[in-house]
């Protein structure tokens, strides 16, 4: 195994699990495991978290068919924009559908009369993303429409927030103002079982209490990151990703001998220039060139010179550092903040762009 590697600690991840549980409680929580994990290894992720979940959140069908394949029996919503062609799979391996428009309803429809089975989906409602979903001012005719569909089980409804992690919490409010009214189609017209209500991602976990419902969506911060720098840090959750590599070359590099390509940065004195065996392919970005830190041998020290596709440069200066030693890309005292700050994004992107050619590592 290459000596870059991403360690994923496992018992961090249901520890955060568990402290969103008690936090929410008696809301049931779905873990959203899309994009790989949020980059921390689904096949490694959902056998293990599976036993302790209630439900499962991912955006694309494809991921969906993955951890059917693997063996995972949960149910699993499909949250991102479907086509409609693509119902069928639902059918084929039990997905759950988030049925976003008129549309789709009547394609899901007709799909699971023609499969003669009943096809589970949640509908999807616009409150003020502006993404997917009938908006709220239209969801009366879609949600009558729903209850004539004989052959889908109508399991859930959701809306998704789009500021719920800001300090102001006013766009957000008023998005749930939205779903409730949404909601109360189900009273006025006394339906006997009303679906499955979610609205809640992290940050209206972490600060809005209100929007529970009967369940909650937590991304980010079941990986025990938190959704931005300015959020309420109401429940705590631990960071599980360690990535490690170790110094695969050490030289003194002399001052007129710039490193790396287009020769952006060389040392004022003799230094000691070691070089990591990661790149930018591996999703380790080249926008952060000259400006992060790395963890060599327990101590921090300055990323320099153009980061390239497979390789990077770290200066340790007048420090000893030998081929085959220590290095922390990310973890123990490197943040995910960290990251997203040198590469001029959020946490988020840092996360899921860690490439699948860095091979995961699971440990408990
Ligand atoms: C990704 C996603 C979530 C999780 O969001 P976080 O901010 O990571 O908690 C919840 N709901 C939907 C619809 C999503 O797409």
């Amino acid at each position: 195994m290459r000596p870059t590697y991403l360690e994923v600690n496992l018992s961090r991840l249901k520890q955060n699990l568990e402290n969103i549980r008690t936090k929410v409680a008696p809301a049931k929580v779905m873990t959203v495991l899309k994009a790989n994990a949020y980059g921390h290894g689904i096949d490694g992720v959902a056998p293990y978290i599976a036993p302790y979940a209630d439900y499962i959140g991912v955006a694309l069908a494809e991921e969906g068919i993955h951890l059917r394949e693997i063996g995972i029996d949960k149910p699993i919503l499909v949250m991102g924009g479907t086509l409609p062609e693509q119902v069928p799979v639902f059918i084929q391996y039990d997905l759950t559908l988030a049925v976003s428009s008129p549309e789709l309803l009547d394609a899901a429809e007709e799909a699971a009369q023609a499969a003669r089975t009943k096809l589970k989906v949640h509908l999807k409602i616009d409150t003020g993303m502006e993404r997917t979903g009938v908006h709220e001012y239209e969801a009366g005719p879609f949600l009558e429409k729903s209850l004539s569909c004989s052959h889908l089980g109508i399991e859930g409804i959701f809306s998704h927030f789009a500021n719920s992690e800001m300090p102001d919490l006013i766009h957000a409010k008023l998005q749930l103002e939205r779903f409730n009214d949404v909601l109360s189609f189900y009273e006025k017209r006394s339906v006997p079982h009303p679906p499955i209500r979610h609205l809640a991602n992290s940050g209206a976990v972490l600060q809005l209490p209100e929007s529970y419902f009967d369940m909650v969506r937590p991304g980010v911060m079941f990986y025990g990151v938190y959704p931005g720098r300015e959020v309420k840090r109401t429940v705590e959750v631990k960071p599980a990703l360690t990535w490690r590599s170790r110094v695969a070359y050490s030289k003194v590099t002399q001052p007129g001998r710039p490193v790396s390509y287009g020769s952006l940065w060389q040392p004022q004195s003799p230094a000691r220039i070691v070089t990591i065996p990661c790149g930018y392919a591996d999703g380790y970005f080249r926008r952060m060139t000259n400006r992060a830190q790395v963890i060599v041998n327990g101590k921090k020290y300055p990323q320099v010179g153009r980061i390239c596709m497979d390789q990077f440069m770290v200066n340790v200066g007048d420090d000893d550092a030998k081929v085959g030693d220590e290095v922390v890309l990310f973890g123990e005292g490197i943040t995910a903040e960290d990251l997203a700050e040198w590469a001029g994004t959020n946490e988020y992107e840092a996360m899921t762009s860690i490439s699948a050619r860095v091979p995961r590592v699971f440990v408990q």
